[in-house]
């Protein structure tokens, strides 16, 4: 099983460039193998795809062709050709959308290099990695420790920011956590970002109205230098205030995706340590698509984003992990499955007419989801 960990790096002045000019020489030899595949489809259509063995066969061409080619790592060129042909791959097995021409007015680029004897790996004390080309950068890595022998490869990213990250792949075992034993239903909502059946509620951070007007500003002035630029008929990748208050936006769109993702790292963590059996709603996402309010759109691609992650972290620790349909869990009285009816979203509480317990909406809807799970891992 591989993981990967991502890493923040901190390149001085000939490094950064050198990255840069990675980025550049691997697009190129991606746009090249890109246009001469296309050409020779146009030709004739019923030409096999050509393999990966063949494509990088003629690396040393172009290298001869375009001598600057050299100056990078020649493992990233190979990587860039490597991509290529597996999208190709994947395009053909319908996974994937036919691969396009890369341009440098990407805002976000990246490398990937694969690891060659002892080319990739951490100092000592983890402050510093070295990379093929680059020598020793210094970094900042998100986990504890990393161990060199488990490195296969590193990808290199500049993000909308400018700031330069990189994710490590690593290889990892099973670490299979201690059964505790129990089980919990999860409800997910707007207000309260998560609510177990334990009655624990993760509250949930209002990140896009703590930055609103921090990002209103800094969008504003964004929109008022292109259109300066514009006006002064400057390009806009050379438009030096434009670009500072784009790299401002980023920034802060960045900081609230990072935040968002912690927190959400930070309850899957706790989740997959006390329960053994974990049951969660299914999401749909013609559900996303239907709602318009910012705040609901905004949790739903987190609930995404927690699905996924809490489906990794479950697999790789040994514990269960099950989906159900969420279907009236709000309705039903979880103490005796009395059915009370639809209430409206404002009604935080109710009695149950029939046994009269008063139950917390939220947490009434968790502890439906955790028995229809249960119910299911019976039948199964
Ligand atoms: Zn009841």
């Amino acid at each position: 099983m591989y993981k990967g960990i991502e890493c923040k790096i901190y390149p001085n002045q000939q490094q950064a460039d050198i990255i840069q000019m990675t980025f550049g020489h691997t697009r190129f030899i991606w746009n090249q193998m890109l246009g001469m595949l296309n050409e020779r489809y146009q030709n004739n259509k019923a030409l096999k795809m050509l393999s990966y063995c063949t494509l990088s066969s003629l690396i040393p061409q172009l290298k001869r062709e375009h001598t600057w080619l050299k100056d990078v790592d020649s493992v990233a060129i190979q990587c860039s050709v490597k991509t290529l042909s597996e999208t190709f791959e994947r395009f053909f097995k319908g996974f994937c959308r036919y691969p396009k021409f890369k341009s440098r007015k990407q805002h976000q680029q990246s490398y990937l290099s694969t690891i060659r004897g002892q080319n990739i790996r951490l100092n000592y004390n983890q402050r510093y990695i070295k990379l093929p080309k680059l020598g020793w950068v210094k970094c900042k890595p998100s986990v504890q420790h990393i161990e060199n022998e488990r490195i296969q490869s590193v990808t290199v990213k500049q993000r909308p920011s400018g700031k330069y990250t990189i994710s490590v792949l690593v290889t990892s075992e099973n670490q299979a956590l201690t059964k505790t034993g129990k089980s919990v239903g999860i409800d997910l909502g707007v207000s309260d970002f998560a609510i177990t059946s334990d009655g624990h509620k993760y509250p949930s951070q209002k990140l896009h109205l703590k930055y609103q007007r921090q990002l209103h500003y800094w969008e504003k002035r964004m929109a008022r230098r292109r259109l300066k630029a514009k006006a002064a008929g400057i390009d806009l990748k050379d438009a030096k205030n434009y670009q500072k208050s784009r790299q401002h936006v980023a920034r802060i769109h960045e900081k609230i995706t990072n935040t968002r993702k912690n927190d959400i790292h930070k309850i899957t963590t706790d989740l997959v340590e006390n329960y053994d059996d974990i049951v969660i709603e299914d999401l749909k996402t013609s559900n996303m698509l239907k709602n318009h309010k910012l705040a609901r759109s905004i949790a739903s691609q987190s609930w995404h984003l927690f699905k996924t992650i809490l489906t990794y972290k479950c697999r790789i620790y040994g514990k269960q992990l099950r989906c159900v349909n969420p279907y009236k869990t709000s309705q039903y009285c979880s103490n005796c499955g009395y059915d009370s009816g639809k209430k409206a979203l404002a009604i935080r509480h109710w009695t149950c007419p029939s046994c009269h317990t008063n139950h917390d909406r939220d947490i009434n809807a968790a502890q439906n989801i955790r028995n229809i799970g249960l119910e299911q891992a019976l039948v199964k």
